[in-house]
């Protein structure tokens, strides 16, 4: 059987090594840091574990399915929780607003801040939902032809849900209230994209989010990839670690293997890369392979942002907190024009804040709490300022808000445990364009569905790609449909 060469061990990369190596290829997957995971990556020091990177998983049912494409019930692997609020939001006054799936809970939330919304709240989600059925026929899906585009059902829809306007814009509509305007357009953020830039097509991520519910599985999302790891185990996939690969190496237009930084060469018929697709294409394969995709293409593409993160361990537990959180600073549009236009730190960093802890107690010592606070920042294309001066302030600022949020003045005093993660790490621990955090390409319309770069190289046989670079793009549930995608061309073409 083939052998396959998966660059990365991203979770759409082992997702890819299961279903090739459950096809019967000869898989190995190459991974240049110590640990598997990619971007949902873990620490687990002093008792503490903490996810490094996503940890709102919604959209369960790419999950599911990854799962039975192995023959395998996740469910009967894992034990997934459902949140319910999915967030909290807390406002810059202090007050705050609890998200509901439940809808009769939501409306009686919603209605104590802008009276008499039910009635738009209800639209505004059956609008999403149809947004979500139309978003759902570009994702599932693998492009040849820009005529693949051409779809006269989702022609209509997007004329019915009006998905191409303005996402702040059309929320804006259904919302009269500044805070409900920001706790139902943020969602963009998650592909990285600011709601006053992104379509209205992105209000399916809120559909996704609080219809068809948010999860947790116990011992957070490492268990997820901890999972993965020993079911590529089961089949044999063989998982190498430290061990970065400087080359894809091409003979007469075709994939043959890759080099090692360590100049070791491993041959293979198929390489999978699952390394950022940006910095795949311009570092790992020679100009003269790529006459497609030069270095010029990817100049002029759009990025999204990245993130300053800290990891807190606290002695202390809280009431009357969720496990999710998220905290809008005042004058929302300044914080975002500062992270994706003005490329600067926004004067009062919004975040998101999650104590999973709260759900899954085991994820610190006893009488502690794990917090998880990530602020989006600009990504590092043009930005002109030190991380080395900005962290501390930032930290600052987050560890005040967050003391005031759980009601503990002495918040600092009672942290015992502390990482950060800034975007210069992203660049340097995943390869990540810009220091990009939760992929690399943006997910406006012309960098989406057909317009992305595609998941096969066109001009390398054997030569493809997964993860967030490709389509469908960003996002836990996104790269997982990548990996059943690319599996099913490497299938079509090579079994
Ligand atoms: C802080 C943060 C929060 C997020 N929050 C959420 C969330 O709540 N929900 C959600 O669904 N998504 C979230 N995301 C996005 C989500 O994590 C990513 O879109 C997704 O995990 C990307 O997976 P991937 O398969 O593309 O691989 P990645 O995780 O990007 O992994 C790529 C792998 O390739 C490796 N690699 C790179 N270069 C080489 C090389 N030369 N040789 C060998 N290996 C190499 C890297 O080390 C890495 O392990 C978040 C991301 C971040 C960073």
């Amino acid at each position: 059987m083939e052998r396959v060469i998966v660059i990365g061990a991203g979770m759409g990369g082992l997702a890819t090594a299961l279903r090739l190596a459950h096809k019967g290829f000869d898989v190995t997957v190459l991974e240049k840091q110590a640990k598997p995971g990619g971007r949902s990556n873990v620490i687990e020091e002093e008792g503490f574990r903490f996810d490094m990177g996503p940890t709102i998983l919604v959209m369960k049912e790419a999950f599911d399915e990854t799962y039975r494409a192995l023959g395998l019930d996740i469910n009967e692997r894992l034990d997934f929780r459902q949140l319910d609020p999915n967030y909290r939001i807390y406002y810059h006054d202090d007050t705050y607003v609890d998200l509901f799936a439940n809808m009769a809970q939501l409306a009686q939330e919603v209605e104590k801040v802008e009276p008499g919304v039910t009635e738009r709240l209800f639209r505004f989600i059956g609008d999403s939902a149809r947004k979500y059925e139309l978003g759902m026929d570009f994702v599932e899906r693998n492009y040849d032809h820009i005529t693949d585009l051409a779809n006269p059902q989702a022609g209509v829809r997007l004329v019915q849900t009006q998905a191409y306007q303005n996402l702040y814009g059309q929320v804006s509509r259904y919302f009269h209230s500044d805070k409900l305007r920001k706790a139902f357009s943020f969602h963009s953020m998650f592909l990285g994209l600011s709601p006053f830039d992104a379509l209205a097509m992105y209000s399916l991520i809120t559909y996704a989010d609080l219809a068809l519910g948010m999860y947790f599985p116990m011992g957070g999302i490492y268990s997820i990839i901890e999972d993965m790891l020993q079911l590529a185990d089961e089949f044999g996939v063989t998982v190498r670690t430290n061990a970065p690969v400087a080359e894809i190496c091409v003979e007469n237009g075709r994939a043959v293997g890759v080099r090692l930084e360590s100049g070791e060469e491993i041959p293979a018929e198929i390489v999978v890369s699952n390394a950022d697709l940006p910095y795949t294409y311009q570092n790992l394969l020679a100009p003269q392979h790529r006459k497609r995709y030069p270095d010029r293409r990817f100049s002029k593409m759009d990025y999204s942002c990245s993130g300053y993160i800290l990891y807190l361990g606290v002695n202390q537990t809280y009431e009357n907190v969720r496990h999710q959180a998220l905290y809008f600073s005042e004058d929302y549009r300044a914080n975002l024009d500062d992270i994706f236009v003005n490329k600067r730190v926004p004067a009062e960093p919004s975040f998101h804040l999650n104590i999973p802890s709260l759900t899954d107690p085991s994820l610190a010592p006893e009488g502690h709490s794990a917090i998880y606070v990530l602020a989006p920042m600009p990504n590092l294309d043009g930005n002109d300022f030190s991380w080395d001066e900005t962290a501390p302030v930032v930290r600052k600022q987050l560890i005040d808000r967050i003391g005031r949020i759980l009601g503990d003045p002495e918040f600092e005093n009672h942290i015992v445990f502390e990482r950060e993660y800034r975007p210069t790490d992203w660049l340097v621990d995943i390869n990540a364009m810009y220091g990009t955090a939760f992929g690399s390409l943006s997910q406006g319309f012309f960098q989406s569905s057909f317009f992305r770069p595609h998941n096969k190289a066109r001009d390398i046989e054997g030569m493809y790609f997964v993860g967030q670079g490709t389509y469908p793009g960003i996002g836990m549930p996104m790269v997982l449909i990548s990996s059943r995608l690319v599996t099913e061309r490497i299938t079509q073409e090579w079994l």
